[in-house]
């Protein structure tokens, strides 16, 4: 008897998540996989939630990071790295290691667990069709100069043809951070940032990042300070303020700017806890920040 109730608990959960489902299926998603979240990822639930909103109908689209990884075999080439303003500054040996890590390794290890886990995806690059364009971005100092930092990308422009193509035979695009700049070549691009922009490019429902932390905190050293719901007119103060700060500041920029540009909403999330997506997407509980008009 027990036993028996254990299963209709079991199935009045699956049954509650069905409004949520109707509303979402056939919208797209933009879920930016960090590179922090990735590297504890003892029992990562992540990709496995992607599947499962995938095989409802929902449409999903991932862009990643890879900060950390890229960190690691900088360091094993002996490529020593310096930072401008928070961003890498990027040679052409320093680009070979970025993408090599970026596209071959991490990018793949996304599409093949994809595949591992019953679902279909396919790795995005400025090898395929150009879909991030992008100029070089100049790092600006304190005395108003510019700083040439090598191969970083600014976007430009978004062409979300191939994605959308890619979405509709229900294949899940998994893109890397990496544009399509000056002389045809391959441009480092924050990661947090191509997915606001490609988030806006395909006027998504929502964009996810998933991240290291509970969400915005009022007070980083205090777990108990989350900012359940920032404002777009609020987030620059928060920045000013110096509250957001480091890798957090990316975020919230690209988010106000994708809802700026009519994605719904905009979520920050802890990748670290099992199913947060699922929290996010099909319950009531709110979890994280969420950034909204
Ligand atoms: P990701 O790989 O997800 O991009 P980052 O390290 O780049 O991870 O960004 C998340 C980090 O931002 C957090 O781990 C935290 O150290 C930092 N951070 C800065 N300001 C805040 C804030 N106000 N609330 C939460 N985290 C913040
Ligand atoms: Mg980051």
């Amino acid at each position: 008897m027990e036993a028996l109730q254990q299963y209709i608990d079991k199935a009045a959960v699956l049954v509650q998540a069905l409004p949520y489902i109707q509303f979402f299926r056939g919208k797209v998603v933009v879920v930016k996989y960090g590179g922090s979240t990735m590297a504890d990822a003892a029992d990562d639930t992540v990709l496995a939630d992607i599947v499962f909103m995938e095989s409802v109908g929902i449409k999903p689209v991932i862009v990643h990071g890879g900060g950390p990884a890229i960190d690691r075999r900088l360091e094993e080439a002996g490529i020593e790295t310096k930072r401008v303003n928070g961003l890498r500054v990027t040679d052409e040996a320093t680009m070979k290691v970025v993408e090599q890590t970026l596209f071959g390794e991490i990018n793949a290890s996304i599409v093949e667990e994809i595949a591992r886990l019953g679902g279909r995806a396919r790795g995005l690059s400025p090898k395929d069709p150009g879909i991030m364009h992008v100029r070089k971005h100049l790092a600006k100092m304190a005395d108003g100069s510019e700083v040439d930092i090598g191969y970083v990308g600014a976007v430009e422009r978004i062409d979300a043809a191939p994605i959308t193509a890619l979405i509709n035979e229900g294949t899940i695009p998994v893109l890397a951070p990496i544009g399509r700049g000056p002389g045809d070549l391959a441009y480092n691009v924050n990661a947090d940032t191509a997915a606001g922009e490609v988030a806006a490019a395909l006027h998504a429902e929502k964009l996810v990042f998933l991240t290291d932390v509970q969400g915005i905190l009022e007070d980083p050293a205090d777990v108990d300070s989350l900012l359940s719901t920032v404002h777009v007119e609020g987030a620059e103060s928060l920045i000013a303020a110096g509250i957001v700060s480091g890798g957090m500041i990316p975020k919230v920029r690209a988010g106000v700017h994708s809802v700026k540009a009519g994605v719904g909403k905009t979520h920050i999330i802890d990748g670290r806890i099992s199913h947060s997506m699922l929290l996010e997407f099909f319950t009531d509980e709110g979890v994280g920040t969420q950034i909204v008009q």
